[in-house]
């Protein structure tokens, strides 16, 4: 560590050392922190392009870290990816995001990010099967939002753990389509419901490229019946054009952010659902 000149303390060269131990210590606050009850979930609402209406929510995990505040995932999952703990705090959030649903009225739907690394010897059939039948809704409202990296890696393993995820009655979402090395014969080889393009894509609608993808994939999953969602709507702009190329649902920041389930309640019955 080096002074920055303005009297804060940076690594300008970590070495390996320190970020192995840096990493550990964070593991090891995360185990505390599941059994401490630190770790939150949060909502996005789903919302159905021709209705406007609230279709389901996304569960956002966040970490309420005592002295580091709310720790957006992005900053704890891939640590936890690396080092295992991954599975536990995806089987809490499992769990959590059931037990919330069943408070929801019925045939809303609630979706739970899984990690590609889950797919590799995790037991993540049975910790899905089993967060169903601990508090679980009925099944069809369960959503599973997978990255195309899990079918990167062993598209034959994740092929069948799919199937056996589906024989559970749950419904499974190509996430974040668009980010790495999406390809859009994964929406035939693999059995998906719907497909999530990634806000990048809304980001960068005024470019013609970023339109063609959307068009692309809008037509060929309609021809293969799997539905399309997509995120990172900001404006009411967007939002239209995202409709005019036929998508089914949408969620972004125009309808809310992601908000604590005590909240939800209030949000549904608002007259004005959104
Ligand atoms: P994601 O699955 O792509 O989730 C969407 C992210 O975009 C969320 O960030 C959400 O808050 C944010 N977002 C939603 N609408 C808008 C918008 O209109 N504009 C912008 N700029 N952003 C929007 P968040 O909650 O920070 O989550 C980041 C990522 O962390 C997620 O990306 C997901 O990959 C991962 N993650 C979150 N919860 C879990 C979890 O329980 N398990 C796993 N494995 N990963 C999770
Ligand atoms: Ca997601
Ligand atoms: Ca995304
Ligand atoms: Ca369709």
């Amino acid at each position: 560590a080096k002074n920055d000149g303005r009297g804060r303390f940076a690594f300008f060269d970590p070495s390996l050392q320190d970020g192995l131990s840096e990493r550990r210590r964070m593991e090891t606050e995360m185990r505390t922190a599941v059994e401490a009850g630190h770790f939150e979930l949060r909502y996005q609402p789903v919302i159905e392009v021709v209705t406007r209406r609230i279709l389901g929510f996304e569960a956002l995990m966040r970490w309420r870290h005592p002295d580091r505040g709310m720790v957006p995932p992005d900053e704890f999952i891939p640590t936890a990816e690396d080092g295992g703990m991954i599975a536990q705090l995806t089987e809490w959030a499992l769990l959590m995001a059931c037990q919330d649903a069943r408070r929801w009225p019925d045939g809303l739907k609630v979706a739970v990010n899984l990690s590609p690394v889950l797919f590799r010897g995790f037991g993540l059939v049975a910790m899905v099967a089993d967060a169903l039948a601990a508090s679980g809704p009925e099944s069809n409202r369960l959503e599973l939002e997978i990255t195309e990296s899990a079918m990167m890696r062993d598209p034959d393993e994740t092929l069948a753990i799919l199937v056996r995820l589906k024989a559970l009655g749950v419904r499974v979402l190509m996430d974040d389509f668009g980010t790495g090395y999406s390809s859009l014969a994964y929406l035939k080889t693999f059995p998906f419901d719907k497909v999530k393009l990634d806000k990048a894509f809304v980001r960068d609608i005024d470019q013609p490229t970023s339109l063609a993808i959307i068009r692309a994939v809008t037509g060929i999953a309609e021809s293969l019946s799997v539905r399309t969602v997509v995120e990172g709507v900001e404006s009411e702009a967007q939002f239209r054009r995202v409709a005019a190329e036929g998508c089914d649902e949408v969620q972004g920041f125009l309808f809310s952010r992601a908000i604590p389930p005590s909240t939800i309640k209030a949000m549904l019955s608002a007259p004005e659902r959104v």
